[in-house]
C-alpha cells in the first residue's frame, strides 16, 4: 500500500480552518511569534527575525499513534527485586559502604515492591494515600560512592535517574524552578514515556549547602526558601512538562495539537519519585558530639563520645539536622538516612583491584580504542592508591592520577606498532623514562608482551575467584550451575571484551536460555527428546554467539547433523531422550557416528 504523502511539518500556505477550536488558554500564533521573537533577540541580538508560520489542526494520520501520555514497558509491574538480590549486585560493584548498600537496597527495593503492588491494585493504591515515601539521604565526603550507588540502583531497576546539584537552586533566584526541570529531565531519560518517569529517582547533590547558615543571626531566607520549594515535590505535585515562558515549548505544543487536533494536558505527578539527597555535611559531627556530650553528663565519660568519633555521624538525629540548618518539615521528609564510609588507601586499591571497577576498564577501553592492550601490575595500582588518597577527594581522585600516569603513552604508542602495555610501579614512577625505554629497546618491548601474557593468566584466576564468590549465588539462584570451565570461560570473556562481571553473566544466562529454548525445534527434528547438558551449553557459548539468532542457526546445523543418526536410533533402539555433551557441539559429524557405532555394535 502507498505510503501517505508526508506533511511538510509547518506549512506555510495552510489557512486557519473555520472550525478551529478555540484556543484554550494556549497562546495565539501572533503571541508566539512575538515571545519567539524575544527570546531570539535576547540570544542573538535584532539580526534575527521570525519568518511567521500559521498553525492550524490536522486530522491525525492513521499510522500516528494516539497522543496521550505514554505507558511504561511495564518494567514495573514485573518488579520482583529482593533486597538482598540487589546488595549482592551492589557488592560485585561498590567496595565498602556495606551499611548504605543494606539501607539504600532495602529501602528502594521495598518502595518499587509497594509501587508494583499499587499498580497490579488499584484500590489499594487509593487506601495507601497518606503513606509516608523512603526519601533518603546520604551523608558522606565526596567520591566515596554515593552517586555511584544510586545509579548502580537505577540501573538495575531499569528506571530513569537524574542528577541535580542543590546550588543551582538557590544561585538562578527563582526558586522551586530547578527541581521542576529536574523532572522534565526525567521524563527526557525516560524517553518521553510519563509512566517510566513518574516511577524515576531524582537525586541532588551538595544538599548541605541549602541548610541555613548558622552564622546568620535570624533566619537565612533564600536557603530556607529553597528546602521550602523542595517540599511539595518531595511529596506530591504535578509539574508541568512545558517549561513556563519558553516560547519554543509553547510553539511544540501547538505544533502537536496542529498534528493531532488534541490539546495535551502533559503533566507529571512527582508522588511516586524517589528523591535522594546527599551532602558531605562538613561539621555535622561537632553537632552530634556536642548533643551527646551534654546527654552524656551524669552517665557517661566523655572518653566514650571521643572513642566513638569515626562513626558520629552514625548517631545523626532529626535534632542535628534541624541544628545544622534545615526546616523540621524538609527532615520530615527524608525518613531514611544513610551515612557513607571515608575511604582508605587500602579501600582505594580494593577499588582499582575490583574487575568491575571503571576506573581501570575505562582506561583500558581508551587503549584498545587503538587496538593496545593495557593490563594494571598490584604494585603500579597501590602507587595509584596512595597518590589518590593524598588528593583528599576519594575515589574521584583515581581518575585524575590514572590519567596523568598514563597519557604519554595514549598520546604516542597509538602511532606505533606497539600492541601491549603493562602498567608497573617504575612506570607509575617514571612514566617517560618508561615510554623511552619501551620505544627505543626491542628488549623492553619483548618483555612487556611476556608480562602480559603473564598477568593475563593470573588475573584470570583472580576473575575466576571474583565469579566464583561474587557472582555465584547469583548465577545458581537463576538456575545456571557453575563449574570450573564454565568460570574459567567467562573470566575469558570478562578479558577478552572488557566486561564487567555482571555483564557476562547477563549475557551467559541470556545465551544458554537461547541454547535450551532451541531444544523443542531439535527434538521435533531429531524424532528423540534432545537436551543438551551444561558443557554443551558451554561449548555452544565458548564461540561467544553475537545473540539468540545466530545461536538458533547454529542448534540449526547441530540438528541438521545429528538428524539421521538420532532417528535411525530411535526407530531401532526407541531411546526417548538424549542429553548432548560438548563432543556434540564441537565435532558433530564424528559424535553422531560414534554414537550410531557403539548404539549398533553393542547390540551386536
Ligand atoms: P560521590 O560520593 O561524591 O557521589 P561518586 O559516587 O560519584 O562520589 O564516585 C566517583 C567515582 O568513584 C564513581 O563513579 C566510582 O567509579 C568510584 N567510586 C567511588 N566510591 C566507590 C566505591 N565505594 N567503590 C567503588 N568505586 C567507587
Amino acid at each position: 500500500m502507498p505510503k501517505p504523502a508526508a506533511q511538510p511539518r509547518h506549512d506555510l500556505r495552510q489557512q486557519p480552518h473555520a472550525t478551529d477550536p478555540p484556543g484554550h488558554g494556549l497562546p495565539s500564533p501572533k503571541e508566539i511569534e512575538r515571545d519567539l521573537e524575544q527570546y531570539l533577540s535576547k540570544k542573538y541580538g535584532e539580526r534575527v527575525k521570525v519568518m511567521s508560520q500559521i498553525l492550524t489542526p490536522q486530522p491525525q494520520r492513521p499510522d500516528e499513534p494516539e497522543a496521550g501520555p505514554a505507558t511504561g514497558p511495564g518494567l514495573l509491574r514485573d518488579f520482583a527485586l529482593k533486597p538482598e538480590e540487589l546488595v549482592a549486585y551492589l557488592d560485585e560493584y561498590v567496595v565498602r559502604q556495606d551499611e548504605a548498600k543494606a539501607i539504600l537496597a532495602t529501602k528502594i527495593c521495598t518502595h518499587f515492591n509497594r509501587l508494583r503492588r499499587a499498580l497490579a491494585d488499584p484500590k489499594r493504591a487509593g487506601r495507601e494515600r497518606g503513606r509516608i515515601k523512603s526519601n533518603v539521604l546520604l551523608i558522606g565526603p565526596t567520591g566515596v560512592g554515593k552517586t555511584f550507588l544510586i545509579k548502580l540502583i537505577a540501573d538495575k531497576l531499569g528506571v530513569p535517574f537524574v542528577k541535580g546539584d542543590a546550588t543551582k537552586f538557590s544561585e538562578t533566584g527563582y526558586v522551586g524552578g530547578d527541581v521542576e526541570d529536574l523532572v522534565r529531565e526525567l521524563v527526557e531519560r525516560a524517553g518521553g514515556d510519563l509512566e517510566a518517569a513518574q516511577h524515576g529517582i531524582i537525586y541532588i547533590d551538595e544538599i548541605d549547602k541549602i541548610a541555613a547558615s548558622r552564622n546568620l543571626i535570624g533566619p537565612d531566607v533564600s536557603r530556607t526558601g529553597v528546602q521550602r520549594a523542595l517540599l511539595k515535590p518531595m511529596e506530591e505535585t504535578e509539574v508541568d512538562l512545558r517549561v513556563p515562558h519558553d516560547p519554543i515549548a509553547q510553539l511544540e505544543a501547538l505544533e502537536r495539537y496542529r498534528a493531532t487536533g488534541k490539546r495535551e494536558r502533559r503533566t507529571v505527578n512527582t508522588r511516586d519519585i524517589l528523591f535522594i539527597m546527599s551532602g558531605a555535611f562538613a561539621d555535622l559531627d561537632d553537632i552530634i558530639r556536642k548533643r551527646l556530650g551534654s546527654q552524656a553528663i551524669g552517665f557517661a565519660s566523655p572518653m566514650r563520645a571521643r572513642r566513638e568519633q569515626p562513626d558520629l555521624c552514625r548517631e545523626v538525629r532529626a535534632e542535628d539536622l534541624h541544628a545544622y540548618g534545615f526546616e523540621s518539615e524538609f527532615i520530615g521528609r527524608l525518613p531514611v538516612i544513610a551515612v557513607f564510609d571515608p575511604l582508605s588507601e587500602g579501600d582505594l586499591f580494593v577499588i582499582l583491584k575490583n574487575p568491575n571497577s571503571s576506573v581501570v576498564a575505562s582506561k583500558k577501553q581508551d587503549f584498545l580504542a587503538y587496538g593496545i592492550r593495557l593490563l594494571f601490575e598490584d604494585e603500579a595500582l597501590q602507587e595509584l592508591a596512595r597518590r589518590a588518597q593524598a588528593e583528599g577527594t576519594g575515589a574521584r581522585g583515581l581518575v585524575r592520577v590514572v590519567e596523568s600516569v598514563l597519557l604519554p603513552f595514549e598520546k604516542r604508542l597509538p602511532s606505533t606498532d606497539i600492541r601491549f602495555l603493562v602498567a608497573s610501579a617504575a612506570l607509575v614512577y617514571a612514566p617517560q623514562a618508561q615510554l623511552q625505554a619501551l620505544l627505543g629497546d626491542p628488549a623492553v618491548r619483548t618483555g612487556h608482551e611476556r608480562r602480559y601474557q603473564e598477568l593475563l593468566a593470573s588475573q584470570r584466576q583472580e576473575l575466576v575467584a571474583f565469579l566464583r564468590e561474587r557472582s555465584g549465588p547469583y548465577l545458581e539462584s537463576q538456575g545456571l550451575p557453575l563449574s570450573a570451565p564454565r568460570l574459567e570461560l567467562m573470566a575469558a570473556r570478562c578479558q577478552e571484551d572488557l566486561l564487567d562481571t555482571r555483564a557476562v553473566c547477563d549475557r551467559w544466562l541470556e545465551l544458554a536460555r537461547a541454547v535450551h529454548d532451541c531444544e523443542p525445534a531439535i527434538t521435533e527434528r531429531c524424532g528423540m527428546q534432545v537436551v543438551f547438558g551444561e558443557d554443551a551449553v558451554d561449548a555452544i557459548l565458548a564461540t561467544w554467539p553475537q545473540g539468540p539468532e545466530e545461536i538458533q542457526a547454529l542448534v540449526t546445523r547441530l540438528g541438521q547433523a545429528y538428524e539421521y543418526g538420532l532417528r535411525l536410533i530411535s526407530h531401532k533402539k526407541g531411546w526417548p531422550r538424549i542429553v548432548i555433551p560438548a563432543a556434540g557441539v564441537t565435532e558433530p559429524a564424528a559424535f553422531i557416528n560414534e554414537l550410531v557405532d557403539r548404539t549398533f555394535h553393542t547390540q551386536d
